[in-house]
C-alpha cells in the first residue's frame, strides 16, 4: 500500500530503515513489473533532501524502490533554489506528504564547511558555495555551544528544516495544512539506522498517563 499521508510515509521510511539495519531488506519494487507500472506516472512518498555522500543511498538505507522516494543530493544537503524548486515540485506536483533531510555523522562536507571557517581560506572553484551553505549552521552551532563535528551536524540538519520552511511559502503552507512533514534524520554510517533530529510540524507529545482513582484522593 503507498503512504498518502506524513505519519503513513514516516512509517514506512522507519520500517525499511529498520529491515536494512537488521540485515533483511526486501528490496521492493526493484523487479521488471514495478519499472512497468511507474514508468507512465509516479506518485512517490517522499522527498529526501541528502547528502551526496557515497554510503547513504537513499534507496538502499530505506529499503524501498523505484518510484517510491523522490531524491535530491547536494554535499552537505544544502538548500539552494534547484534544490527548493525540485522540493516544491514533489510535494505540489507529485504531491509527496513527507520531506526528509538526512544528514550523516563524520559528513565531509561539514568538516570542510568547518576548516574553511576555522582557517578563513576560501575552497578553491565551486566548493566555495558549499561551505557557503553550510556556514550559517556553523554559526549557530557556534552560538549553541556545539563543539563536536557529529553535534554539529545535527545543527546543520536542524537548520536545513527550517530553511526549507522559511524560503518555500508552498511548503510551509502544506505543513501547516497537514498535508506535509518534514523531518530531519542523522544517518549512522556504522551501523545504518537513522535517528530524528528535528519535524515539524512538532509531534504530538505523548498523552499523560491517566490518573489512577485510588491514589486522587
Ligand atoms: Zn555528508
Amino acid at each position: 500500500m503507498i503512504p498518502t499521508t506524513p505519519d503513513e510515509a514516516l512509517a514506512e521510511l522507519r520500517a525499511g530503515n529498520q529491515r536494512f539495519v537488521t540485515g533483511v531488506p526486501q528490496h521492493p519494487n526493484q523487479d521488471a513489473g514495478r519499472r512497468a507500472a511507474v514508468a507512465d506516472g509516479q506518485h512517490p512518498f517522499a522527498v529526501i533532501v541528502g547528502c551526496s555522500d557515497s554510503r547513504l543511498a537513499a534507496e538502499i538505507i530505506f529499503d524501498q524502490g523505484l518510484g517510491d522516494l523522490f531524491v535530491v543530493r547536494t554535499a552537505g544537503h544544502t538548500a539552494g533554489p534547484e534544490v527548493l524548486g525540485s522540493v516544491e515540485y514533489a510535494v505540489t506536483v507529485l504531491g509527496t506528504p513527507l520531506v526528509v533531510v538526512l544528514g550523516h555523522d563524520s559528513c565531509g562536507a561539514v568538516q570542510a564547511a568547518r576548516e574553511a571557517v576555522r582557517t578563513g581560506s576560501a575552497p578553491a572553484g565551486h566548493l566555495g558555495a558549499v561551505v557557503d551553505a553550510v556556514s550559517p549552521s556553523l554559526l549557530r552551532a557556534a552560538r549553541e555551544g556545539v563543539e563536536d563535528l557529529d553535534g554539529i551536524v545535527d545543527v546543520h540538519i536542524a537548520q536545513i528544516v527550517e530553511t526549507l520552511l522559511a524560503r518555500s511559502t508552498v511548503l510551509a503552507e502544506r505543513v501547516a495544512g497537514g498535508a506535509c512533514t518534514v523531518v530531519g534524520m542523522s544517518y549512522r554510517l556504522s551501523g545504518g539506522e537513522v535517528r530524528t533530529v528535528a519535524q515539524s510540524p512538532d509531534p504530538l507529545p505523548a498523552p499523560a498517563a491517566p490518573v489512577d482513582p485510588a491514589l486522587a484522593g
